[in-house]
């Protein structure tokens, strides 16, 4: 089969296609025909060696597709399910073997693509407006990066249960995709003083949580735009990773709560991931969410993907299609 392998870590250039043996099902797994494989800024961290994984490495995390083999043990899908997983390695290639356990039926109200788009970027923003904070009627939020993958999915769902949305996002381009997904403000971050204009738009009490996947450049001001007792929700480093934080900071800055939360363990139960992915495709299939594919390439470009993701040009979904 076709599959994207590094041997070293690396800048792009180190994904080279080559031809691998079809892999086994374990006795737990699944072996998926990929139809559409998501590209993820984790994908990036792990080829850069800011995560560590073992080499050699296929990378890519998530995909949807057709299960074509089944482990002995399986009970959780069968041969010629439509199927999507996030949080297991391997989707860069034409055929990856995943735990069954991970794996989620796929409607038919959504084509592979949209699924493959909904698996990381979609349950973490399910996770980061449903758990981590629970948003409703009421709550104030933050989101930077809003016209980015997650971003714009996460402020579709904090105004589906009725928050206000403050977005943040860098271009003139982008703060219209913000505006679209519906988010009450937009932003442009790297222009205006953001604290300034969160304190303007909360009459100074600042909001109840800050969505921060941008890190490094930003964190700091984020803490500035919480309310007494808001949290900072770290989720990502697209602009590289946070210092460390004295606690003493949470206290002076407002008794404020930080979490640096990963989807894994959002997702770790399987009744839990089932109800994020049913949920998130019921939204989809309905109309209700819009999930924006924005660029497509095909699986030997995988190295032209994740500069375009690195150059920070995303407003939306970045696939590999085999
Ligand atoms: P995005 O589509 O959001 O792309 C990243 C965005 O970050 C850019 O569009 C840009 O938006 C902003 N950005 C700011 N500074 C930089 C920079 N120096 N380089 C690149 N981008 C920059 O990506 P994703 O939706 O795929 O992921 C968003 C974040 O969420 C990532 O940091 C990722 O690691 C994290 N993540 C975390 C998960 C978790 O469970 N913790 C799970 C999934 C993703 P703008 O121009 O508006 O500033």
């Amino acid at each position: 089969m076709r599959a994207i392998q590094m041997t070293e870590h690396g800048g792009p250039e180190v994904l080279v296609p080559t031809q691998l043996p079809a892999p086994e099902p374990a006795p737990d797994q699944v072996v998926v025909r990929v139809e559409a494989a998501g590209v993820n800024f984790i994908d990036t961290y792990q080829r850069s060696g800011l995560y560590a994984v073992g080499l050699p490495y296929v990378p890519g995390m998530e995909a949807a597709g057709v299960v074509e083999r089944v482990g002995e043990e399986v009970t959780e899908a069968a041969v010629g399910d439509r199927v999507a997983f996030a949080g297991a390695p391997g989707s860069y290639a034409e055929l990856v073997a995943v735990p069954a356990a991970k794996v989620v039926p796929v409607p038919d109200s959504v084509d592979s693509r949209t699924a493959a788009a909904l698996m990381l970027q979609g349950m973490t923003a399910h996770y980061l407006a449903y758990s981590t904070y629970r948003l409703a009627q009421g709550s104030t939020a933050v989101v930077l990066a809003a016209a980015g993958g997650v971003g714009r999915l996460l402020v579709q769902l904090a105004k589906h249960v009725g928050a206000t949305v403050l977005a943040a996002t860098s271009t003139e381009d982008k703060a219209a995709l913000a505006r679209a997904a519906g988010a009450d403000e937009v932003i442009r971050y790297r222009e205006v003083d953001l604290v300034e204009a969160v304190r303007a738009a909360t009459d100074g009490q600042g909001a109840d949580v800050v969505y921060d996947s941008v890190g490094a450049d930003t964190w700091e001001s984020s803490m500035d735009c919480l309310r007494l007792r808001g949290m900072l929700v770290l989720y990502g480093n697209a602009s590289g990773p946070v210092p460390p934080i004295d606690p003493l900071e949470l206290n002076r800055r407002g008794s404020l709560y930080l979490t640096r939360p990963q989807l894994a363990h959002y997702i770790a139960d399987r009744a839990e991931l089932t109800w994020r992915a049913a949920e998130l495709f019921e939204l989809a299939g309905s109309g209700e969410l819009e999930v924006r594919l924005d660029r497509t390439w095909g699986l030997a470009e995988a190295a032209d993907a994740h500069r375009y993701l690195e150059d920070g040009r995303t407003t939306g979904k970045l696939l590999l299609v085999p």
